[in-house]
């Protein structure tokens, strides 16, 4: 009797471990937002608890879509160096190595030849937990849970929204599509260059890459999308179904920017990158669930949805191209050269605007201020965060450099030594 009831409890159990919680066709972007960026995932700092259950989350979405591991499971091991190891314990002798996870799974395509294609559809999971100067927050406080609904629970909400779409569709894409999230990206895009590293199969197999990384504020129905001029057919593309959503869609040529696609554009892939921009919340403890527009983040969806279902099925893969050669052929690593500024992300400016001169550091010694705003770097005509990118990605160095700055509507030039 004893044995039976055993039996019992534990078949239920292995029941319940084998069956996943809830149903793809209930899923929902405002109910993911609001977990994703909820005060117990605490910021899903890499490696935190906050992290390993946003990673449940994730993965339980994926098997109740029937999703595929892309490696022996859908996760990939994400080592980094955590530098916050060395101040808080100032005996230790280097950062702490500590690991966090890209979740992969792959939706089959169905066309015999063509499924051997892929489209990547990607956002980063990873956000600065309590937030810290070191580890990119902007809060003038410390401690407070950074929750990151904006950056990035609704680029995570928006690839889980595709995938329901995609899984639930009855016509099936001819090309396979790879729904990703990655880890670390606050940490200098970690996850997304191990993932392209690590392929197991040729990154030409690749067809195209849909990064999503802050698409929770649609404003006025204006939307941007970077890497336009990745492929030769993207701008056309893009322009077709903006339309067709009713959007206002800005282009932004470039593939390198300060997000996951640049670590595909670097191995020659074609990138979409779609964002509704950043905003004085931008990391701070005031990007929560509830200044999100889902609404909004619904025809974001429905526009990403047209862009990569036209990209799978499409009969000729696209055509890359590479936009602005930098001397460096845009290693993200060559990026991190900078000024020493908080630049102002939000693109309300032509130029980009200096939020934070940082004491000491280059564009301080060149007697740059708060408010003052780029508009020439090197040569470089800066009008927003990508052509400074693209601008930052040609410089050296110990060398020094014209910079043209407008301050109170005058243009001054400085020189700035890097
Ligand atoms: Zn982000």
């Amino acid at each position: 009797m004893k044995k039976t009831l055993i039996l019992i409890i534990l078949s239920f159990l292995t029941a319940n471990l084998f069956c996943q919680e809830g149903k793809i066709s209930d899923y929902n972007i405002e109910k993911a937002v609001y977990y994703l960026a909820s005060e117990e995932l605490q910021g899903r700092l890499p490696s935190s608890k906050g992290d390993s259950l946003a990673v449940d989350y994730i993965t339980n979405i994926f098997k109740q879509a029937n999703l595929k591991p892309l490696f022996e499971t859908f996760y990939q091991e994400v080592a980094f160096k955590d530098m916050e190891s060395i101040t808080m314990n100032s005996k230790q002798a280097g950062p702490k190595n500590k690991f966090s996870r890209n979740i992969v799974g792959v939706l089959e395509g169905s066309d015999s030849i063509l499924k051997n294609e892929y489209i990547v559809i990607g956002a980063h999971v990873d956000h600065l937990g309590l937030g810290s100067m070191m580890g990119g927050s902007r809060s003038k406080e410390t401690n407070k849970v950074h929750y990151g609904a904006d950056d990035n629970a609704s680029g995570v909400a928006l690839m889980l929204d595709l995938l329901k779409k995609f899984s639930t569709s009855p016509i099936k894409t001819k090309r396979s599509i790879i729904f990703i999230a990655f880890a670390c990206e606050e940490k200098g895009l970690i996850g997304s260059k191990k993932f392209v590293e690590e392929l197991p199969f040729d990154s030409k197999q690749i067809v195209a890459m849909l990064n999503f990384d802050m698409v929770g504020k649609l404003n006025n129905n204006s939307i941007k999308v970077g890497g336009s001029r990745t492929s030769k057919e993207s701008e056309k593309i893009i322009k077709k179904y903006a339309k067709k959503n009713n959007l206002k869609v800005t282009l932004s040529p470039s593939g390198i920017a300060p997000s996951d696609h640049a670590s595909f554009y670097a191995k020659n892939i074609t990138v979409f990158y779609v964002t509704t921009g950043a905003d004085s919340t931008y990391h701070t403890q005031y990007d929560t669930p509830d200044k999100l527009n889902y609404e909004g983040m619904n025809s974001v969806s429905s526009l990403a949805y047209d862009i990569a279902n036209d990209v799978a099925n499409r009969k000729n893969k696209l055509r890359f191209r590479r936009v602005a050669e930098t001397k460096n052929k845009g290693h993200m690593s060559d990026v991190k050269i900078t000024l020493g500024i908080m630049p102002d992300v939000t693109g309300s400016t032509d130029g980009i605007k200096a939020e934070n001169v940082s004491k000491g550091r280059p564009a301080d010694r060149a007697g740059m201020l708060t408010g003052d705003i780029i508009i020439e770097l090197n040569g470089k005509k800066i009008t927003d965060i990508y052509s400074y990118m693209d601008a930052l990605g040609t410089l050296k160095e110990n060398q020094t450099y014209k910079v043209k700055i407008k301050r109170e509507g005058k243009t001054k030039e400085l020189k700035i030594k890097l």
